[in-house]
């Protein structure tokens, strides 16, 4: 059993997972998942296609030329069983995986510095575009609940006429 890198995006692809396809020159294409291979039956080029490690690795994206994953390259030098080796190889792994957490969260930070004040710059650009717009919205909202007292007034005054006429039916009954 091994652990085989997908040909789209190069993510690992376990045991059970993902689908092979051997091509008829025999040349084997193994995917990840359905994505993977939906992309590669629509002949796209995963060096252009901005999600896969190809793409991030072809226009130098950070994480993608990095010393700590010079470690994870095969190399074709057989190496004999040693259990001293193999302790050491845990301990550099782990080591090296805080390492690329470091670094990937410093990168993070990098990339999102400024990013508030460049929205809040945006935002507030936003604002002044639309004050002119807000202010006619203020002036049609004043004009309408202008009309609504009004047309209440009227409402409220159609009662008193209604009574009125009531009164006036009620005499003319009474004579
Ligand atoms: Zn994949």
């Amino acid at each position: 059993m091994r652990v085989h890198t997908c040909y789209f995006c190069s993510g690992p692809v376990y045991p059970g997972h993902g689908m092979m396809f051997v091509r008829n020159d025999a040349k084997e294409f193994r995917f990840c998942r359905s994505k993977c291979h939906a992309n590669f039956k629509m002949k796209r080029n995963p060096r252009k296609v901005r999600w896969t490690k190809a793409f991030r690795k072809a226009t130098g994206k950070e994480m993608t030329i990095d010393s700590t994953l010079q470690f994870a390259a095969r190399r074709h030098v057989p190496t004999r069983y040693n259990r001293e080796l193999l302790s050491t190889t845990i301990k550099a792994m782990k080591r090296i995986e805080e390492i690329r957490d470091k670094r990937q969260k410093a990168f993070f930070k990098k990339r999102m510095t400024g990013k508030k004040e460049q929205q809040l710059m945006e935002d507030a650009l936003v604002v002044d575009r639309d004050e002119g717009r807000m202010k006619e919205k203020k002036e049609k909202t004043e004009k309408k609940e202008e009309k609504k007292e009004e047309e209440e007034k009227e409402k409220t005054k159609i009662p008193v006429l209604l009574r009125k006429k009531q009164r006036a039916v009620q005499r003319m009954e009474m004579d």
